[in-house]
């Protein structure tokens, strides 16, 4: 439930309406907007009687919210929420933003290397996981703290942007020191103990869909984190599983257009993972876009075949920078800018 107040309604009509929501046994949310302030209400599971609002003192309407999720619904917030990183570049806007980068941070020859080609193509954001989620545990699992450090100065001297994962409530303070957006992945969508962490944090956080989640359970968990009190989220969709083993996922394009008419949050979307193969990425991401995606994140290696993960999906330098000429066509076509590094 939304309640719309009059424009004219003054601070105690505001309070008031607050504590009736608090003593129906509810959480009031002030939303204090340039025309006038809206009270979101959560913490019900069933509808609210929309008659205990009207007559109040400055209440204009009281409007159900028919979604589970509340503060991520276009019901609850009717402007698209634009999330600005610290190198100035803000995602949810008209510009459409590419993040390039390895899987993992192996090095700094090769992230250094991998910064310098993803800058030069037009890319605004630096991505790379220093913890990472692996299958096996035999696997590489990251260069833990030390990758912070060499995406932070890879940020330092490109002035990119740097989103990279957190895998546990721990991890993720340590990621919120460097990262500019902290990634959480597949596996931990629904790792709700993470989700309130990063609510707390204070930094932009990208939600990546779980391999099996449904959207509902997806827009659920970026709920966590806004009712943490972190606006700054952006969704991701990576593709889910199916029965064919073709291609590592099937990216969801229905889903990120379905989205974008769900919520108000950005949409990102990652053709590696849902591909698991370098010759699909680009088409794959050019749909995602054209389908109504923010941006995409994309993996990119200087040297694949010596990637310690991912690399049979990673792009070459020369197939990002023609990917990146490839998402400013479409988004000419679609009106929109690409976002630029100042
Ligand atoms: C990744 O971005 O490298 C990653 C592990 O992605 P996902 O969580 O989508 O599998
Ligand atoms: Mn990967």
């Amino acid at each position: 439930m939304l309640i719309v107040m009059h424009h004219s309604a003054t601070p105690a009509d505001v309070q008031g309406v607050c504590d009736v929501i608090t003593a129906l046994g509810f959480e009031p949310r002030p939303m204090p907007g340039e025309q006038r302030t809206a009270i979101g209400v959560v913490g019900n599971d069933g509808p609210i009687d929309r008659a205990r609002f009207h007559g109040l003192p400055g209440v204009l309407d009281a409007i159900p919210v028919s979604a589970p999720y509340k503060q991520v619904s276009l019901e609850w917030q009717a402007e698209r929420t634009v999330i600005t990183l610290g190198n100035g570049v803000q995602i949810g806007g008209e510009a459409l933003v590419v993040m390039g980068g390895p899987c993992s941070v192996e090095s700094e020859e090769q992230i250094m290397a991998a910064a310098a080609y993803v800058a030069r193509a037009g890319g605004t954001l630096l991505r790379g996981g220093a913890f990472k989620p692996r299958t096996s545990p035999y696997a590489f699992q990251g260069l833990g703290e030390a990758g912070l450090k060499l995406m932070a100065e890879a940020r330092r001297r490109y002035g990119l942007a740097i989103i990279t994962e957190a895998l546990d409530p721990q991890g993720a303070e340590l990621v919120a020191e460097y990262a500019d957006v902290i990634q959480i992945g597949a596996r931990n969508m629904q790792n709700y103990t993470l989700l309130k962490t990063v609510g707390r944090l204070g930094r932009p956080v990208m939600l990546k869909r779980g391999m099996a989640a449904t959207i509902k359970e997806w827009l659920l968990a970026a709920e966590y984190v806004l009712d943490a009190g972190n606006p700054d989220v952006m969704l991701c969709e990576r593709g889910i599983r199916s029965f064919d083993d073709a291609t590592r996922n099937v990216m969801d394009v229905g889903a990120i257009a379905l989205a974008k008419t769900l919520t108000h949050l950005p949409v990102i979307a990652d053709p590696s993972h849902a591909t698991g193969r370098r010759e699909l990425v680009t088409p794959v991401g050019l749909s995602a876009i054209a389908a109504g995606a923010d941006g995409l994140i994309v993996e990119t290696h200087p040297e694949p075949t010596k990637a310690l993960s991912d690399g049979a999906q990673a792009l070459l330098p020369d197939q990002f920078a023609g990917l990146m000429s490839k998402v400013e066509g479409i988004a000419g076509t679609l009106g929109r800018p690409l976002a630029r590094l100042g």
